[in-house]
């Protein structure tokens, strides 16, 4: 194996996805803390709370009590290069969410062991699968009085579709849980919250006579209930996980780090290496030796004074290394890149180079677009970074009317991150905001005042859904022609129909059968 063959292979980039308070976050900081990468479990919590002060966008943030933004969390385990992606918990900015999921070779699911499968995991693990991507599971917070193991594992099964395959098995739970049984070595861990890392002990063999001194007649409990398990339950397959058809399953509690490890530890040992991303003209593999990435991710500068943004590349192959040039594909530029922020945790060395898998973020005023593909000059673009369909819709409305270049200016550079979609009717001079969730509006309406000076309200407007056009130049000029309050171009100048009910755009999809209605636009 050739050196950058050895460094793409030890990498492992993965987002973890959970339905708000089932324990993301704490599972995250006991992540970093297990893998050395903060020396005191609080420190991301503490980190979210000072960058929070740095701008007044993430004021807002704050005064909501939700996290907007997601970022990149890099450290070294064991032998490998974790890449955590984190997501927003928050509904109204799921997009981020999906996009970023396009960026992570896999993902660990955190269930709430009290209330099982809900609302927010469905649709995250529905995102999962259009690419198939390997989930493993984390049933937290069996420190609680919970729903049986066996229910949780057939809910998983039934309504998440998937198969589970449990790693570890619990004794007990909330004040009688005890630790958890090993399924595949045969070890059993006991639990103790006031031990530092949660565990007290580890003994050898379910047959052990300790196990009974420990923990009495919950043991003869156990062998029979690992006895019904085995014979009940999925075992490990390592290509059917690989495949997005089977989980593995490990129990614990993340706020007393129990269960942690394992995780940490099945998060290199099975999860993928960086995995091939499909291109317009052909599937990119992890170790070629050029570099080619895409964008995932535009996020606003902390510094509101300094108008610039963040641009996060995943990297597909290759290599990057700091003032190396690569090409801009849309727009045919070569750009140095010597700015680049890599992830690496800290109290190392910052290293000045990344590998496939990792993720890059290149400071820029604006130029560089979601779902953008870099390359060393190959004229590649990664496909499958979507743009959803709007469900909320509002008209911009200025208070001051002399400042309409801004409020153009605010709204497009706005939307070019990704949360909020900008639209134009071609029959109006009418600005109209779309986003998935209604914290949006005020969101931007928050920063067009702090960055842009710019004071606008938002009102409704009369559409209830989306739906980009793909036709002939023909076809479509036909239908803008009769329907010029309805089509309209996207920031990106793409043809959209807005609809004023499910009704009408029923029947205008009917009056155009040769055009084609997409829910989503895939940016490229
Ligand atoms: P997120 O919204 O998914 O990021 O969830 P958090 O990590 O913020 O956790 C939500 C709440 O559950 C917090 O109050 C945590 O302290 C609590 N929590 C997390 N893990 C556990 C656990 O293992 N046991 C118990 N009892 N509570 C937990």
């Amino acid at each position: 194996m050739s050196a950058l063959d050895v460094e793409i292979a030890r990498r492992r980039t993965f987002a973890i996805i959970s339905h708000p308070d089932a324990g993301k976050t704490t599972l995250t900081e006991k992540l970093l803390w297990f893998g050395g990468a903060i020396q005191v479990a609080g420190e991301v919590r503490a980190r979210k709370a000072s960058r929070h002060a740095t701008s007044d966008w993430m004021e807002l943030e704050k005064q909501r009590g939700i996290s907007v933004t997601s970022s990149v969390m890099q450290f070294p385990y064991r032998d490998y290069i974790v890449n955590l992606l984190d997501t927003p918990g928050h509904e109204d900015f799921s997009e981020d969410t999906y996009r970023t999921l396009t960026a992570v070779d896999s993902a660990v699911m955190v269930i709430d062991s009290v209330k099982g499968v809900e609302e927010r995991t469905i649709k995250l693990l529905d995102v999962c699968r259009l690419r198939d991507t390997p989930i493993l599971t984390f049933i937290n917070k069996l420190d609680r009085e919970g729903r049986a193991p066996i229910d949780l594992l057939d809910e998983i099964e039934s309504v998440l579709n998937i198969q589970c395959a449990p790693m570890t098995w619990p004794i007990g739970m909330g004040k009688s849980f005890r630790g958890v049984y090993h399924l595949h070595n045969d070890i059993i861990q006991f639990f103790d919250p006031q031990a530092e890392k949660g565990t007290s002990e580890i003994i050898d063999g379910l047959d052990n006579p300790r196990l009974d001194e420990l923990i009495g007649t919950q043991a003869e409990e156990l062998r029979n209930d690992i006895e019904l398990v085995r014979g009940a339950s999925h075992v490990f397959d390592q290509a059917a996980y690989l495949e997005g058809r089977q989980t593995p399953v490990f129990f614990g509690s993340g706020v007393n780090n129990f269960g942690v490890q394992s995780v940490l530890d099945a998060i290199v040992d099975l999860s993928p290496e960086p995995l091939a991303r499909s291109a317009q003209t052909r599937a990119v593999q992890p170790h070629e030796s050029k570099f080619a990435a895409f964008v995932f991710k535009i996020q606003a500068n902390m510094d509101p004074k300094h108008r610039d943004r963040i641009a996060f590349l995943r990297i597909c192959s290759g290599r990057f290394e700091r003032g190396m040039k690569i090409k801009q594909v849309a727009g045919g530029k070569m750009l140095a890149v010597n700015n680049a922020i890599t992830f690496m945790a800290r109290d190392r060395t910052t290293m000045d180079e990344a590998y496939a898998g990792d993720i890059i973020g290149i400071p820029n005023h604006g130029t560089i677009r979601l779902g953008e593909t870099f390359t060393e000059g190959e004229d590649l673009r990664f496909t499958g970074i979507p743009s959803f369909a709007p469900e909320l819709f509002q008209r911009a409305v200025l208070k001051n009317p002399l400042k309409l270049k801004q409020l153009q200016k605010g709204l497009q550079q706005l939307a070019e991150e990704g949360a909020t979609q900008l639209f134009r009717p071609l029959g109006t001079n009418d600005l109209i905001l779309g986003a998935v969730g209604a914290l949006q509006f005020d969101v931007v309406a928050h920063r067009l005042e702090n960055e842009y000076g710019v004071d606008a309200i938002f009102e409704s407007y009369n559409v209830s859904t989306a739906r980009w056009l793909k036709g002939s130049p023909d076809q479509l000029k036909a239908i803008a022609d009769k329907y010029p309050m309805n089509v309209a171009l996207d920031g990106g100048d793409d043809y959209v129909y807005l609809a004023s009910s499910r009704v009408n755009l029923q029947l205008t999809q009917e009056r155009y059968p040769d055009i084609e209605f997409l829910e989503t636009r895939e940016v490229h």
